[in-house]
């Protein structure tokens, strides 16, 4: 059977933020990039994203909270002056700088930069193909990658390519993933992404001799409050309770099982392991009016978490005492009575002994005393994962001996190992390495 045939420099499979920005930067340099994508538009989850490009002050920082491979972390340090730089000149929009969490970044109109991506694609005779997907990769006798078989409704077309570049964007749309590489629970994980992302750059990549690094269970996600229906994308955010650092966690045996203060991402990782896959996020007076009604950024609106997750279907309780606490979570399978003894012990630690608590708090630890009480059941949402192909530093996919496989690039979400159990922006590292990888293409 003979297909018909197209020929490019770079086919890049997935027009997201690591997908156009790999396109982007090469077309502008004179590539012809043919990019193909799954939906019936570009964006993926940089779309739904709040596009705050953001990014940890110093590789120690990214090493601290990235908490994945130092030599990837050092590259999105490394080039992410190079892409703000890029924003600029294009005229993208970008903010005044910003803190987050612990790094610091900026608003930019993610919007304008993937369109305007695509215009170069386009300008440089390339094309973005929508509705599209890649059954498999070709590759020559040599195990060179030599380009991919696409399929669209219409049939099936060959593209040849110098290079070919995965970005599908993770695989955190496909439960029976979740369940393999994270952790039996994630299975029935709530999906916060695109609904596109199910593991097709992992596939590809395995099939060509890539390795995917099973042994990295982190994802970036967050906990939210239980939803009313799932699914509209205004949820992502609303029902997010990014302060649970600030609060304590109780799994269903009334324990605390992580040390809170790190981070609402890392709670969700640890949420996900334990029984039913749910916690008892619970603060104070002083945590909600300083956290739980402040935004996260200075560019979001504040909102009251605890007030729009009750709106929205949550299981919550506002408790003017201990013991109306202890009810509530008795009544929703908890143990009330160890809830209550855990929260008097932290109470203690945090006032005579922090250093000795376990599990301990780094960040924060201050006594959860003022009246009145929130007590909210939340649960572990999925945004992107980390387990992705092993890559190097230029983006190239490795096998299994750490041998570049010819021809094959990973980035963004497809490729693993930039986080460990830490987080430190997604769309920096998404965009930073895939310009790493048009780099590696031949265009610098
Ligand atoms: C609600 C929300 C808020 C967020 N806020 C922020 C934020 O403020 N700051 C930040 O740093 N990060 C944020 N993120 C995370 C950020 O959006 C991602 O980390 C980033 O988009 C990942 O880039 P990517 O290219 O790997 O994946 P994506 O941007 O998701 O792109 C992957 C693309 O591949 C396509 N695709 C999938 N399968 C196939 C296939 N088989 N063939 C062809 N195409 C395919 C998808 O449709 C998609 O278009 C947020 C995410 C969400 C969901």
């Amino acid at each position: 059977m003979s297909y018909e045939v197209l020929e490019c420099d770079l086919l890049v499979v997935g027009a997201g933020m690591a997908g156009l920005s790999a396109a982007g930067w090469a077309a502008e340099r004179g590539a012809r990039v043919i990019v193909v994508e799954k939906a019936p538009q570009i964006g993926g989850s940089a779309f739904l994203s709040g596009g705050v490009l953001w990014t940890a002050a110093s590789p120690k920082k990214m090493e601290l909270y990235g908490a994945g491979e130092p030599a990837l972390g050092e590259v999105i340090c490394e080039r992410y002056p190079e892409a703000i730089a890029w924003l600029r000149r294009r005229g993208v929009d970008v903010s005044k700088t910003m803190k987050v969490l612990h790094g610091y970044g900026y608003q930019i109109d993610i919007v304008e930069h993937l369109k305007g991506c695509v215009d170069l694609v386009e300008k440089a005779g390339g094309h973005v193909v929508f509705e599209t997907t890649v059954s498999t990769l070709l590759q020559d006798k040599e195990g060179r990658v030599t380009g991919a078989r696409t399929v669209h409704q219409d049939g099936e077309i060959d593209v040849h390519a110098k290079w070919t570049l995965l970005a599908t964007g993770g695989f955190q749309g496909n439960p029976e993933l979740r369940s393999q590489y994270i952790h039996e629970n994630a299975r029935d994980m709530l999906l916060r992404s695109n609904v596109y992302s199910d593991g097709a750059g992992l596939r590809l990549g395995r099939e060509a001799g890539g390795e995917v690094r099973g042994t990295n269970r982190g994802f970036y996600g967050h906990l939210v409050s239980k939803p009313n229906a799932w699914g509209e994308e205004r949820y992502f955010t609303m029902l997010s309770q990014y302060h649970s650092d600030h609060a304590l966690l109780f799994n269903e045996q009334g324990k605390r099982f992580c040390d809170e203060s790190v981070g609402d991402h890392t709670n969700t990782y640890h949420t996900v392991q334990q029984p039913h896959a749910r916690a008892i996020c619970l603060w104070d007076a002083r945590v909600h009016a300083e956290h739980a009604t402040k935004p996260i950024v200075a560019t979001a609106p504040p909102m009251d978490k605890f007030a729009v997750a009750m709106e929205n279907g949550g299981e919550g309780i506002i408790a003017q005492n201990y013991a109306e606490l202890g009810n509530f979570a008795t009544a929703h399978g908890f143990d009330g009575e160890a809830m209550l003894r855990e929260l008097s012990y932290y109470n203690d630690q945090a006032n005579n002994g922090w250093e000795v608590m376990t599990p301990p708090r780094t960040e924060s630890c201050l006594p959860m005393d003022r009246a009145p009480y929130y007590a909210l059941i939340v649960y572990p949402a999925i945004t992107f994962t980390f387990g992705g192909l092993t890559i190097d530093t230029g983006a190239q996919v490795l096998d299994n001996k750490g041998r570049a496989v010819p021809g094959l690039l990973a980035a963004g979400s497809d490729a693993g190992g930039a986080y460990g159990v830490g987080y430190a922006g997604g769309l920096a590292m998404a965009m930073t390495f895939g310009i790493t990888a048009a780099r590696t293409a031949g265009w610098q």
